[in-house]
């Protein structure tokens, strides 16, 4: 709510990564309820700032190093100059940070994906059953042929949308295409590398079933797999639409 020379903030969000431990956070806001999402506008707002608390902690299945809280706003002052961006642009200018927080969250399940590979392999030269290691049952081998071609084309839709950010080119796609890919492959990964360790793999005695737990929230985290599937669709039909007519949209923009 706008107050004389600047915002009066109320209300709370669940799910915020690093909620206790952080100094300076950006809020988004709704300034605009009769927009909806495209009524929001960000702030910046300090730890200690009257009214401004974190809430409750939340326990999770997997990512125990990662802090998540509530955050909690009662009346929060703050001046406009802690206004970030222009008002009621907030849902837009996050969209254009999720294009490349999806290729970071892309590139981090590659690397809980290549933790499961590696683990797996290991395991399955090591492991003798029936008079041979594991990894010489073809039923293992495909295991380890199908991880590995999963997690090689994760890896290239990752370094593929990063290249493209590097270019200063539009990603919305790209970095859906990538998130979502990796994600899925990721899961695949280490649901076989646990099936690989047979009871160890259920086990706390290996890492695999850690690397399960904590590679879920790729298919969840900076937004589901539905919706990644969503954006991809709408830019695939948005290009097609825009080419109605002949004209080819290059894929370079701010
Ligand atoms: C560990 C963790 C850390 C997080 N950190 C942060 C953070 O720091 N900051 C932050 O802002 N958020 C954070 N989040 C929130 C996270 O981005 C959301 O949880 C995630 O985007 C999913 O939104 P939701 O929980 O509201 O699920 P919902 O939107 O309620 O979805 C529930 C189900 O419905 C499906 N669904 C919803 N809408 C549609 C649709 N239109 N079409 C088809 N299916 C749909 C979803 O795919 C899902 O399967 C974090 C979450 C977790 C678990």
């Amino acid at each position: 709510m706008r107050t004389g020379d600047g915002w009066a903030l109320s209300g709370s969000k669940t799910f915020i990564t690093q909620g206790s431990v952080g100094e300076i956070y950006v809020i988004l806001a709704s300034t605009a309820p009769e927009l909806k999402q495209k009524g929001l506008t960000a702030f910046i707002v300090e730890r200690g700032t009257p009214g401004f608390r974190t809430g409750r902690k939340i326990e999770k299945m997997g990512l125990h190093a990662s802090d998540t809280t509530e955050l909690v706003l009662e009346d929060v002052r703050v001046p406009d100059e802690q206004r970030l961006g222009e008002i009621n642009q907030g849902f837009f200018d996050t969209l254009k940070i999720l294009d490349k927080g999806r290729i970071g969250i892309g590139a981090w399940a590659v690397g809980i994906g290549r933790a499961a590979f590696e683990a797996a392999l290991k395991y399955s030269k090591e492991r003798v059953q029936f008079g041979k290691p594991i990894a010489e049952f073809q039923a293992i081998a495909h295991m380890l042929a199908d991880m590995a071609t999963e997690l090689d084309a994760a890896r290239l839709l990752v370094w593929r949308g990063a290249w493209m950010q590097d270019q200063k080119m539009r990603t919305t796609r790209e970095s859906s295409v990538a998130k979502y890919y990796a994600a899925r492959a990721t899961m695949r990964a280490c649901n076989s590398a646990i099936q690989i360790h047979g009871g160890y793999g259920y086990t706390r005695e290996f890492d695999v079933e850690r690397y399960l737990r904590d590679a879920k929230l790729a298919e969840i985290g900076e937004g589901t797999n539905e919706v990644q599937k969503m954006v991809i669709a709408r830019e695939l039909l948005k290009d097609w639409s825009e080419r109605v007519g002949g004209a080819e949209v290059p894929r370079t923009s701010a």
